[in-house]
This record gives C-alpha cells, sequence and structure tokens, in this order.
C-alpha cells in the first residue's frame, strides 16, 4: 500500500510564476515576430525562398504551440492544442484583409496545422508517464529542466551555439540532394543547439543534488537532517523530503534499453510492412472499384484529388505522419521504462535489479546503494 497523494499543490506559485516566466517572456517576444512576419504587406517568400515555405510554416506554429505549453497558463495539452489551431486559423484568415496585401492560402493553413498537431504529439511523448514511483525519479529531471530556463545563459548559450552552428552549416561544403545551404544550416544549428541543451539539463540535475532545493517550495534544504529512513520534513513547507529525491535518475543500461525497445520497434516494422500491404493492396483493388457501379464515379474523383494535392503540402503531410508516429512509439517505450521502476524491478537510484530483492509488506531496500523502493 502506497500513502495517498498530498492534496497540497505539488509546487507553490511563488516558484511555479518564477519558472513559467521567461517562457511567457519568450512567447510574447514570439508572437509579435511571427504576426509581424505572417502579415507584413505584399510579403512573399515566392520561388526564391531557400527552405519550402510549408515547412516554415509547420516549424513556426509548432514552435508556437510548444511555447503556449511552457507558459503554464493551460493545464491541458488539449487545450494548448485547440488554442494554437485556433491562433493557426486566425492568422492565415487576416492576411486576407485587404490592406494587407496578402492572400489566404489553404496549404499554408494545413501547414500550420500539421505544425500544432505534431507539436500537441510530442508534447504527449513527452508527458510524466507511470505511477508513484517512477514520477518521483522524473521529478529531478522537471525541476532541474523548469530551473534551467529562468537562467538567462541558458537561453543564451543555446541561442549563441545555434546560430554559430547554423552559420557553420552553411558554408559545410557537403549537400544532400535536395536540400539547400539554408536547410542545412538550420538543420545543423537545431542539432547543436539540441545538443548543448542536454548536456546543460544533465548538468543542472547534478547540481540540484548539491543545492537540495526543495521542489516544492523552491527554499534550500542542504542542512536538513534526515531520519534512519532518510525521510525528512522541508524546514520552510514542511513538505516530506526523501534524502534520495535530488539523485539524477539511473539511466538504464544497454541491454535493459534494447529489451524495452523491443515492442517499440516491432510496433514500427508493422506499421511499415501495414503501409506497404496497404498500398499494393490498394492497387490491385483500384481497378475492381472502377468496374463496380457503387464505386466507379467516386474512385476516380478521390484519386484525382489526392494526384491535385501539392507536393510540398503531400511531403509535409508524410513528415507529419512519420514524427507523429514517433511520438507514439516514444510514448510507448517510455511507459514501458515507467512500468520497471514503477513495480520496483529496477533501483531508481542506481538502476540494480532488484526483482530478486525481499520487500516484505511492499517495501525493501536496494541492496547496491541502499536506497528504499516501494512495490505498488
Ligand atoms: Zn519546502
Ligand atoms: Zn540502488
Amino acid at each position: 500500500m502506497s500513502p495517498r497523494p498530498q492534496r497540497a499543490p505539488e509546487v507553490l506559485p511563488r516558484v511555479e510564476r518564477g519558472h513559467r516566466r521567461p517562457w511567457r517572456y519568450a512567447l510574447l517576444v514570439y508572437a509579435v515576430a511571427l504576426t509581424v512576419a505572417t502579415h507584413w504587406p505584399a510579403l512573399t517568400l515566392g520561388a526564391a525562398s531557400p527552405v519550402s515555405d510549408k515547412l516554415v510554416h509547420a516549424l513556426a506554429f509548432g514552435a508556437l504551440t510548444i511555447l503556449l505549453w511552457r507558459t503554464g497558463w493551460f493545464q491541458r495539452r488539449m487545450t494548448v492544442t485547440l488554442v494554437a489551431l485556433a491562433w493557426a486559423t486566425l492568422d492565415e484568415t487576416t492576411q486576407g484583409l485587404p490592406f494587407i496585401r496578402r492572400h489566404v492560402s489553404w496549404p499554408d493553413g494545413i501547414a500550420n496545422g500539421l505544425g500544432v498537431v505534431v507539436a500537441a504529439a510530442w508534447l504527449w511523448a513527452a508527458a510524466p508517464v507511470g505511477g508513484a514511483a517512477n514520477r518521483a525519479r522524473l521529478r529531478v529531471e522537471s525541476f532541474a529542466f523548469d530551473q534551467l530556463w529562468t537562467r538567462p545563459e541558458t537561453w543564451i548559450r543555446l541561442a549563441l551555439a545555434g546560430f554559430v552552428a547554423a552559420g557553420v552549416g552553411v558554408i559545410v561544403p557537403v549537400r544532400l540532394p535536395g536540400t539547400t545551404w539554408v536547410g542545412i544550416g538550420a538543420l545543423i544549428g537545431a542539432l547543436v543547439a539540441g545538443t548543448v541543451l542536454a548536456i546543460s539539463w544533465r548538468r543542472a540535475c547534478r547540481r540540484l543534488d548539491a543545492a537540495r532545493p526543495c521542489f516544492r517550495c523552491g527554499a534550500s534544504c542542504r542542512g536538513t537532517g534526515f531520519d534512519e529512513n532518510g525521510v525528512a520534513a522541508c524546514p520552510v513547507c514542511g513538505v516530506t523530503l526523501r534524502s534520495t529525491q535530488w539523485r539524477t535518475p539511473a539511466r538504464a543500461s544497454s541491454r535493459q534499453r534494447l529489451r524495452l525497445l523491443a515492442a517499440p520497434l516491432v510496433t514500427a516494422a508493422l506499421l511499415v510492412v501495414a503501409a506497404f500491404v496497404g498500398l499494393t493492396l490498394l492497387s490491385a483493388v483500384y481497378p475492381r472499384l472502377l468496374r463496380w457501379p457503387a464505386t466507379a464515379r467516386l474512385a476516380p474523383r478521390i484519386a484525382v484529388a489526392i494526384g491535385r494535392i501539392p507536393p510540398d503540402i503531400a511531403t509535409i503531410v508524410d513528415f507529419a505522419a512519420a514524427l507523429i508516429a514517433m511520438a507514439g512509439l516514444g510514448r510507448l517505450y517510455r511507459r514501458r521504462l515507467a512500468r520497471s521502476f514503477d513495480q520496483g524491478e529496477r533501483c531508481r537510484r542506481c538502476g540494480h535489479d532488484l526483482r530478486g530483492t525481499p520487500a516484505p509488506d511492499g517495501r525493501g531496500r536496494c541492496s547496491e546503494c541502499g536506497v528504499e523502493f516501494v512495490v505498488e
């Protein structure tokens, strides 16, 4: 039996506001920039556009969705998705205002919407999963992540790394077919910025172990003594602290990871096979559909309509479908990982396999590092 979760808020409003403030400013700046860029009178990227402007549309509104979520104004990911979709629609339709001298383009609108949906799928994939043990394990990482973005140097470092890497990417002589210098530059910039973020995040997790802030009120608990069970109360807000709660979560070993990856990989393979089988069946069935009175008129119309989809829209739909499938598989993997921690199969501190460790009345102690674990 695990204790009932506390009724008190997980994070005090003051701490929460501190974590959210930088994102609210970022959203403000971004919203102004986005609106100006999409409503600049008579602006056309046109044929001179170095990257597919549908891709730019999708990325712009995907980023907007993530910023909206990070502001903490919305409790549910579904609300954020609907707000972002409404925003995207409004942004595209107001381009039809006469004095803007631009035009409403449905392919742009579709690209906007797909960007929002893909971002929403990734937010869902990254959401906390599993039971109490796994969520406690993830708490360190999410607190470190929230704190990381309250430091201005994080924003500056990422922007610098991204821009410098993008600049280097632009002059790299290697070009993949169908890419442009801006595309390659942006890709390299994003990869480097992502790597810098991952390293900074990891270091922020380790800093927590030294700083020992209360996850609820933010007060430092460095001097707090713990009882023999490793439990104490926060000296400021009184929330229960565990001596191990600031430990960076254990990484699964590569063998464990491979075992957990098996199901998502098999699912991915099945999806690909199903897609190919579906396409093959369709081409086999199509001549029959033409002969069958009920579908003789409809089938060619659908085929023509699909054929009329602009290639850049078709590409972005394919991309979106692949990214949404990846989000689903990522979530599947994270759920499996969560289960191994929740069922007390693995130590949340050192990753040691606990399946042979005794846990009378649902509680036990890791034989490797001594941390307490709970079997749900
Ligand atoms: Zn506290
Ligand atoms: Zn352990």
